[in-house]
């Protein structure tokens, strides 16, 4: 299958030509032809499938074709849960239109607001935001959304976990009463589904490839180690193991800066990504990181969407996370495009349910391992939490019987996972 018999233009062609594509993905050969032909989609697709090209792609196109207004006027919506991933999609938008007469821009919050508006005031085709900052500029009568063709909720399962559903309704609400509309979700969870059929018109369902495929690339590996010693066991993998390019998952904020600083005391430059720090920081990190002047970045799951790094080596989970399906996206971090990749994980006693929960969503027994002198604890209590339960939601059970100083720290910040992770 090639680019040119999806039935694209040869403006979009020489643009796909020059980010070195050479044939679709699954889910662009799937969602392209649809979309094309001006039909609504539920797509389940990951980061890493391509599918930001899979409803960019058309999206120009269509955008393109219907173009005779004098003043710009936003035609394609793009919403996404975290600024990141905004400014990425938005990178994808800009190279994909690059031969063609459309402007795109990103808006999203924790950065000042001005330069967004003035963008916005000289006109734009596309529009790519974030829930919060859309409606805070709409609310402000910056920004219409009356002339709204095209509305893609990009992974839309996040941005109902981090309770945007509200503000996805309200957005909704403010565009006309026709609209193609596009719903991409790593996952089809009740609440999806339940969002498809209020919103979406006779949607053609787009599924690629199941979860686990990707998942079967990858070298997974356990390390059973007491809490305590889990900053000792990953320095010492990163070092023995001369690791150059390491992404480190937190489960939260301040576990990620705590980690940070222990890396960097020993020696193996590290740095910070999560939802406190300024966009600045977060893009310099990320820029640090790509260039290997920074070995670790030390990130949380939700400031972790969206981030667009290839081929990555070495994928380790400090802490296993506690919805199952986090561990695939983070895991889908390496062995993309074939390449071989290692995704660790190191887990202690009270994490126990929550590797088993993994283990029944990727359907395999990971192989574990303990490290002479890391080994875990025999007298730390396992924590059994009931299957699919949150870690907040049991706090107070969960803090009484914990004897363990960090775990306790661990589960009250935790305790609300939005604002701790996002
Ligand atoms: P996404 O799933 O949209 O985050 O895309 C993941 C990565 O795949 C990005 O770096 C894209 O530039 C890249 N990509 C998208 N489509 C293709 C393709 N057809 N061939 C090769 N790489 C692609």
């Amino acid at each position: 299958m090639s680019f040119q018999s999806l039935g694209l233009s040869k403006a979009l062609l020489k643009a796909i030509n020059n980010q070195g594509y050479t044939a679709p993905s699954p889910i662009q050969e799937k969602a392209i032809p649809l979309i094309l032909k001006g039909k609504d989609i539920l797509a389940s697709a990951q980061t890493g499938t391509g599918k930001t090209a899979g409803f960019t792609l058309p999206m120009l196109q269509r955008l393109s074709q219907g173009q005779s207004q004098k003043r710009r006027k936003v035609r394609a919506l793009i919403i996404t849960p975290t600024r990141e991933l905004a400014a990425q999609v938005h990178a994808n938008v800009k190279s994909y239109s690059e031969f063609l007469n459309i402007q795109s821009t990103v808006i999203f919050g924790g950065v000042n607001q001005r330069p967004q508006v003035a963008t916005l005031k000289r006109g734009v085709d596309v529009l790519i935001a974030t829930p919060g900052r859309l409606l805070d500029l709409q609310n402000q009568g910056f920004l219409s959304l009356s002339n709204v063709e095209i509305l893609v909720l990009d992974e839309a399962d996040r941005m109902l976990d981090m309770g945007f559903l509200r503000d996805i309704k309200r957005i909704i609400s403010l565009l006309p009463s026709k609209t193609q509309n596009l719903l991409f979700s790593a996952t089809f969870s009740k609440d999806i589904k339940k969002l498809a059929t209020e919103f979406l018109y006779q949607p053609a369902i787009v599924e690629v490839s199941p979860e686990n495929s990707t998942v079967d690339k990858i070298n997974q590996k356990i390390y059973r180690v007491a809490k305590d010693k889990k900053t000792g066991l990953i320095i010492k993998l990163i070092s023995e193991g001369n690791w150059k390019q390491v992404l480190v998952f937190t489960r939260t904020k301040h576990g990620a800066n705590r980690l940070c600083k222990k890396m960097i005391s020993a020696g193996i430059s590290a740095a910070a990504i999560h939802g406190n720090k300024t966009q600045g920081a977060r893009t310099k990190a990320l820029a640090g990181f790509k260039s290997n002047s920074i070995r670790v970045l030390v990130a949380t799951d939700i400031a972790a969407r969206g981030l667009d790094i290839p081929l990555l080596p070495h994928v380790i989970n400090f802490e296993i996370p506690n919805i199952s399906e986090d561990y695939v996206h983070r895991i889908g971090r390496t062995g993309r495009a074939g390449a071989s990749g290692e995704a660790l994980s190191l887990v202690s006693a009270d994490e126990t349910s929550y590797l088993k929960s993994i283990e029944k969503l990727v359907g395999i027994k990971i192989p574990t391992e303990v490290i002479e002198g890391f080994e875990p604890d025999p007298n730390a209590s396992t924590e059994p939490l009931k299957r699919g339960q949150r870690q907040g939601k049991n706090n107070s059970r969960h803090k009484k019987k914990s004897s363990n100083n960090h775990t306790k720290r661990t589960n009250t910040k935790s305790s609300n996972r939005n604002n701790n992770r996002r």
